[in-house]
């Protein structure tokens, strides 16, 4: 029987418990073998907007928050692409490298829109099954008119009430983080004076990251 292989595609800046839940949700619903992290390398849609932090800082914090979890992995295949990330061409490339096996891309809801919209959607939806991580609440309009219901499982993850956006507004406010995000994240962070938490650790240059 073939291989079945999560990818949790994210820009993980940083990753929170809530991208935990939805892994080992995804696991176990949809029936992964396992789930491997694939950090976003330029997330091209975010660059007109705030800095995104330097994606070996974003590969090692997800590296220590999946650690201990015998079904996790993180990959670094669009950390060293370089140059714009597109799903499409992950998944070529994990395609192409792995014989046997079948590929089930989980992201956030809105993400897969974005991807399931743009160009080369037809090719992404034929290289991968599309699991859409939802909030409770979640507006499910947008995907219904695109009619990809039928595409995309949806799961529903209470956890991801917790949001990077708030972690990131919570550093910087000094506001705690305890709980939202595994304890060698929040140090991680905060010796790297990621998000406003300065002064506390080495900087990035120390580190052999721009
Ligand atoms: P985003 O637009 O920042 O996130 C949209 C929503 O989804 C946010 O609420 C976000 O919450 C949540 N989310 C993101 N990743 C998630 C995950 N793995 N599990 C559960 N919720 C998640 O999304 P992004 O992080 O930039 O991109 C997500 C993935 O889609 C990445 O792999 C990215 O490369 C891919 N993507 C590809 C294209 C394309 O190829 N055209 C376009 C857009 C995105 P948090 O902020 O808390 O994570």
């Amino acid at each position: 029987m073939a291989r079945r292989l999560g990818i949790m595609g994210g820009t993980f800046d940083p990753i929170h418990m809530g991208h935990l839940v939805t892994a080992e949700q995804a696991r176990v619903d949809v029936g992964l073998d396992e789930v491997v992290f694939v950090p976003a390398g330029a997330p091209w849609q975010k660059s007109g907007g705030r800095a995104v932090s330097a994606g070996e800082h974003r590969y090692l914090m997800t590296v220590l928050a999946t650690a201990a979890n015998p079904f996790f992995s993180v990959s670094r295949i669009e950390i060293d692409r370089g140059g714009p990330t597109y799903t499409v061409e992950t998944l070529r490339s994990l395609r192409a490298s792995l014989t046997d096996t079948e590929l089930f891309f989980i992201t956030g809801a809105d993400a897969i829109l974005n991807i399931l919209t743009w160009k080369d959607a037809g090719e992404a939806v034929d290289l991968a099954s599309f699991v859409a991580a939802t909030r409770p609440g979640y507006d499910l309009a947008a995907l219904e008119e695109h009619d990809l219901t039928r595409q995309v499982t949806l799961l529903d993850v209470p956890a991801l009430a917790i949001s990077s956006s708030d972690v990131r507004a919570r550093f910087e406010a000094g506001r705690p983080v305890r709980y939202l995000i595994p304890r060698e994240v929040e140090e991680f962070a905060r010796k790297h004076g990621l998000y406003g938490t300065h002064g506390q650790g080495l900087a990035a240059a120390d580190v052999g990251v721009s």
